[in-house]
């Protein structure tokens, strides 16, 4: 074994992780928009990586899980060998924010899920899929979140899930005209139903980088 080999086990060892104040914000990047995300968080300014490995979670001071269709996410990530060890991460405290298909993955319960379709969970919801029906694949809507300011975030929302109910520890960032609930945040947790990556609003990609950079 090599000096360096020698020093980088026993430090992994004592460490278990690299210093938090020097760990990139990892985006889940098994399936879905997880690009976008990478490029948000490079805009401002934060360092990112993409997540395809275990390894990679314990070298990343946050994870966003995107957008895409979460039954393949839940597959890939299993097949991966990345759903145990993300559980692991959430249980731990790990920053994670989940944008539609990754905001189904948070969720505890997933209402009209496909067989045998499991999510990471964490957050104290039950989500459903695709609530807005075929007839409404996609939308565009300006919402306010008290929490981001007065200017009203313009939400995309494509094949989206809604938060049917949560737990008392769940805030509710926003909700539709409606009343139906679709941002919420728990502890370290955070979700949209929307994609807040395709719109060039970045607030909140800075709202999660707030909670990462105050963990560090
Ligand atoms: N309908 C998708 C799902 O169930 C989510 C769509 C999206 O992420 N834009 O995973």
């Amino acid at each position: 074994m090599s000096p360096t080999s020698l020093r980088r086990t026993v430090s992994q060892s004592v460490a278990g992780r690299s210093p938090v104040g020097q760990l990139p914000i990892g985006v889940l990047a098994l399936q879905g928009d997880f690009r976008e995300h990478l490029n948000v968080l490079q805009q401002l300014g934060e360092a990112a990586v993409a997540v395809k490995t275990p390894g990679q979670l314990e070298h990343i001071a946050g994870l966003i899980i995107p957008g895409g269709e979460s039954s393949v996410i839940d597959k890939l990530s299993r097949l991966y060998g990345l759903a145990e060890p993300i559980k692991a991460a959430i249980a731990a405290g790990l920053p994670v924010y989940g944008t539609c298909a990754g905001l189904i993955m948070l969720a505890d319960t997933v209402l009209d899920a496909i067989e045998g379709q499991q999510s990471f969970g964490g957050l104290d919801v039950a989500v459903r899929r695709n609530a807005f029906g075929s007839q409404t694949e996609s939308f565009e809507t300006e919402l306010l979140v008290p929490e981001l300011g007065d200017v009203a975030v313009s939400a995309v929302f494509i094949r989206a899930p809604v938060v049917e109910a949560m737990g008392p520890s769940v805030r509710a960032l926003a909700t539709l005209d409606d009343g139906r609930v679709v941002a919420v945040e728990q502890g370290s947790l955070m979700g949209t139903s929307f994609h807040p990556e395709m719109t060039g609003d970045t607030r909140f990609h800075e709202y999660f980088v707030e909670r990462v950079r105050s963990r560090r």
